[in-house]
């Protein structure tokens, strides 16, 4: 096998754009799982770790290879959160976010915050220069994404305001290292406006923009409206069956995690 170690962004998108079936490599722990159980066979392996430009967090700008041992410092309380229940202290200190976005897994933990604070995907190849996409432009399905073949995920750029008052949890089969059954992330603004995205029950990260709207019409809302968010919430996902769970736990998980969720951003 073929290693390519590019020591800056110009050279990996030069490496991938003389070889566009190269598989790129961050901390490995997707990819390599995909090696160990025989589903992928990489001849050529560009990797990233020595590439300082994706490797930091500035301002509103996430890198590609910044590690969830680094967010779980985050100022992003929901995002500290979700990244202290990566997989282990080891996963986190070599998994990144770009790694997670790249793979596009419904269940990758740090998606719903990416879709919760509304943010977009920053892209570059040699041919093209530069572009962003919205996440839900990126997401395109079951571990499918916008990405080119000759593109490298350069870093999560946030919007210019993102509400402190955030906070996410996930549903699993057991309480540590586990991959999430159902996920959430619920975001409220000082107006009292909110934004609850899911995961693990759609192809895709998604957003209960009918939930979402029923809270904006009701700031301070009462039980009943509580429940009634609950609801609406399970009515938005499409979860299917499979080996983790059952389509009709996790639509019932999505309505409870969520007004769990709502329930703190309230009392915060
Ligand atoms: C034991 C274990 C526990 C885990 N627990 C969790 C968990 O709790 N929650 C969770 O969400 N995930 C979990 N994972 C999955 C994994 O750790 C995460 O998805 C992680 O963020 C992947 O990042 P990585 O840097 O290791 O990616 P890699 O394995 O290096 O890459 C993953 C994919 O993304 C592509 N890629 C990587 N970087 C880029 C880039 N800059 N541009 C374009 N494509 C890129 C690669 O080509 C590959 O297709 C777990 C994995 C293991 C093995």
């Amino acid at each position: 096998m073929e290693i390519t170690r590019p020591t800056s962004l110009s050279e990996a998108l030069d490496a991938r754009a003389q070889d566009p079936g190269a598989d790129l490599l961050a901390g490995g722990t997707d990819l390599m799982v995909e090696v160990n159980f025989g589903l992928a066979k990489p001849e050529h392996v560009i990797a990233l770790r020595r590439i300082d430009e994706i490797g930091e967090v500035e301002d509103r700008r996430i890198g590609a290879g910044v590690t969830w041992a680094r967010l779980e410092e985050s100022d992003h309380r929901a995002l500290a959160q979700l990244s202290r229940t990566v997989g282990s202290p080891q996963i986190r200190a070599a998994g990144t976010i770009g790694g997670n976005i790249g793979t596009a897994s419904p269940a990758g933990d740090g998606l719903p915050w990416l879709a919760a604070v509304d943010a977009e995907i920053e892209v570059a190849s040699q041919a093209r220069g530069t572009r962003r996409l919205r996440w839900d432009e990126f997401f395109t399905g079951v571990k499918r994404n916008a990405l080119e073949p000759d593109e490298v995920i350069v870093a999560a750029v946030l919007p210019e305001r993102v509400p402190s008052n955030q906070h996410f949890a996930k549903i699993g089969q057991r309480s540590a290292m586990v991959i999430s059954t159902v996920s959430a992330v619920v975001v409220r603004d000082d107006d009292g406006s909110v934004r609850v995205a899911l995961g693990s029950v759609a192809p895709t990260p998604i957003r209960a923009l009918a939930a979402e709207q029923l809270i904006n019409e009701n700031p301070q809302p009462t039980d009943e409206v509580l429940a009634e968010f609950a609801r609406t919430v399970s009515a938005e996902v499409t979860p299917i069956t499979d080996h983790r769970s059952t389509e009709s736990y996790r639509r019932h998980a999505a309505g409870v995690l969520a007004r769990r969720l709502l329930e703190r951003c309230l009392a915060s």
